[in-house]
């Protein structure tokens, strides 16, 4: 039992919302308390959704597979003989699991590092009057104690959706988390949902050796990317032999002999080995407020914020996955450190028109600002230029050539409004187009701008050019 009870601020959640914004506090001088409940392997672990099961283990799969595939079918363009290359997965996820270690244990320092008291177990609200919150704190082993904190800020994250036509049991039928600890290659995998994970981890899976069928309930992949890009990507994932099935919805699901059966609305079915549920996930507030304590909601089961994470109590605050917005970590972590900054007295805030999407498929899809149709929908006149890797020297020296990259600027101020990218390390190249945007450079600055010979970022500068239809290494229609 902690001696200290009384805090400037206390954070509920450990991911990177809440650990990032406890740290920022506590660099500002505020007595911080940090609450999370979070097991792995039995052990209380910091980091969140992300560095447990999320973003971290999903990009070491990512590494470990494109490696293995890597091995098996490129080395040899480059005259390296392997001989039949094999992978074991018991290493492959013991890797995967000692760099998740190596983070989470990397941020219970940095939390010690910074004084910021780490409380083991569940936070549960059970007063939140202005700049005055009891919290109920109860440790995983022990009993529970009262914390109060003139400030809190709410950062529990969120979920798995899940869907009553595929129950998930953690063995046949998983979820995300499910599917980053399978101890083998399914041979036939089944995938619900081709969002962001169901294309992250089918490719890992593809990559290892299954067979894997996406099926997507809408007629496009990627609504919110841009549709040149989607289309394009489709077309790799299918080259790669990813199967996404559009406009597809499974209606039942069996288990029966240790292997999933799904029927289709249209009656047939299909047998899988597993079968991945990735439909999207929703905010997580279970066992978050006590009997009594109104907080105000949407109906979506968010808690209601402004542009600045503050709710309608003074000194409340929510951020990240439990709010409005895109579920991403870096805009957890910046919301995070926005509202440590306002509760200090600062004026901080978060330019959500220039958070970055990426999806670590390979090629990368990557954006940033608005694309071609929604510009259209804001009646907002756009030019736009795009520049095929197949002429990117960099691309070809590494026979890494499939993609392009886009950039749509305003027609009458000539403002880079949006970046995107089907790109090897699309998501590190829009960075450019993002850093660009929040110093509101013109197209004209990156067409200025001497870009290095032979990178992938000259394809940014050509894109630039091709907007005014000048771009070098590609022939331009006259304008
Ligand atoms: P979380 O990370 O969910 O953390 C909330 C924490 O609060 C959890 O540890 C939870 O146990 C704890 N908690 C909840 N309630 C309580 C309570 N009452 N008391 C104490 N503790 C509590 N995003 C990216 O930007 N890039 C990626 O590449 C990426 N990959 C992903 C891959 C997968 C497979 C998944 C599932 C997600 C991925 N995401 C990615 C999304 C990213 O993980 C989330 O957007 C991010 O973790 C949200 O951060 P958060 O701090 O809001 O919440
Ligand atoms: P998602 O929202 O990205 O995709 C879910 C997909 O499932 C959608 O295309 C949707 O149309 C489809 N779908 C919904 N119901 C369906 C049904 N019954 N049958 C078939 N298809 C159905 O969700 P996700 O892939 O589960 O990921 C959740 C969130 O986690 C993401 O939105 C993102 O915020 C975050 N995430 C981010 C990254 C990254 O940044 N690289 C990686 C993984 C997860």
């Amino acid at each position: 039992m902690s001696t200290e009870t009384d805090f400037d601020v206390i954070v509920i959640g450990g991911g990177p919302g809440g650990y990032e914004s406890a740290i920022r506090c506590a660099q500002l001088g505020m007595k911080t308390a940090c609450i999370d409940k979070r097991l792995l392997a039995g052990e209380p672990s910091l980091g969140g959704t992300c560095l447990n099961v999320g973003c971290i283990p999903s990009k070491a799969l990512l590494d470990s597979s494109h490696r293995f595939e890597s091995a098996q079918h490129e080395l040899i363009d480059h005259g390296i003989e392997t001989g039949e290359v094999s992978i074991d997965i018991e290493t492959m996820m013991t890797r995967k699991d000692k760099v998740v270690k190596q983070l989470t244990g990397g941020v219970a320092q940095l939390l010690k590092g910074n004084g910021i008291e780490w409380f083991k177990g569940a936070g549960k609200l059970t007063k939140a009057a202005d700049s005055n919150f009891v919290v109920e704190f109860t440790p995983h082993e022990g009993d529970s104690q009262s914390l109060t904190a003139k400030n809190l800020i709410l950062a529990s994250g969120s979920v798995p959706i899940g869907i009553p036509s595929a129950p998930v049991d953690q063995e046949l039928i998983v979820d995300s988390t499910g599917a980053l600890e399978f101890t083998e290659t399914p041979k036939r995998l089944g995938v619900i949902g081709a969002g962001v994970i169901g294309l992250e981890l089918g490719s890992v899976w593809r990559r290892l050796g299954s067979e894997v069928v996406v099926f997507e309930a809408l007629s496009e992949l990627l609504p919110m990317c841009d549709k040149a890009v989607a289309r394009s990507a489709k077309q790799l994932f299918k080259k790669q032999g990813l199967e996404v099935r559009l406009s597809t919805k499974v209606s039942s699901t069996e288990v029966k002999d240790n292997q999933v059966e799904v029927t289709l609305e249209d009656g047939s079915t299909e047998t899988f080995d597993k079968l991945i549920v990735c439909v999207g996930r929703k905010a997580y507030s279970e066992g978050l407020f006590g009997d009594g304590v109104q907080i105000p909601m949407t109906d979506r089961g968010l808690v209601e914020v402004d542009d600045t994470c503050a709710t309608s109590i003074k000194g409340l605050y929510a951020i990240g996955d439990l709010v409005r917005g895109p579920m991403l970590a870096h805009k957890a972590m910046e919301e995070g450190m926005m509202v440590a900054e306002r509760i200090h007295g600062e004026k901080a805030q978060v330019n959500y028109d220039t958070i970055i999407n990426v999806v670590y498929t390979h090629p990368e899809i990557a954006w940033v600002g608005i694309n071609e149709e929604e510009a259209k929908e804001r009646g907002i006149e756009v030019k736009s230029g795009q520049f095929p890797l197949a002429a990117n020297g960099r691309a070809l020296a590494t026979a890494d050539s499939d993609g392009f990259v886009k950039i749509i600027s305003c027609a009458k101020t000539d403002r880079i409004l949006g970046m995107h990218a089907l790109a090897p390390g699309a998501g590190d190249m829009v960075h450019q187009g993002m850093i660009g945007m929040e110093f509101g450079a013109l197209t004209e600055d990156f067409q200025l701008m001497t870009f290095a010979h032979p990178t992938l970022s000259e394809a940014v500068h050509e894109a630039a050019l091709s907007v005014d239809g000048r771009a070098i290494h590609a022939i331009q229609r006259k304008r």
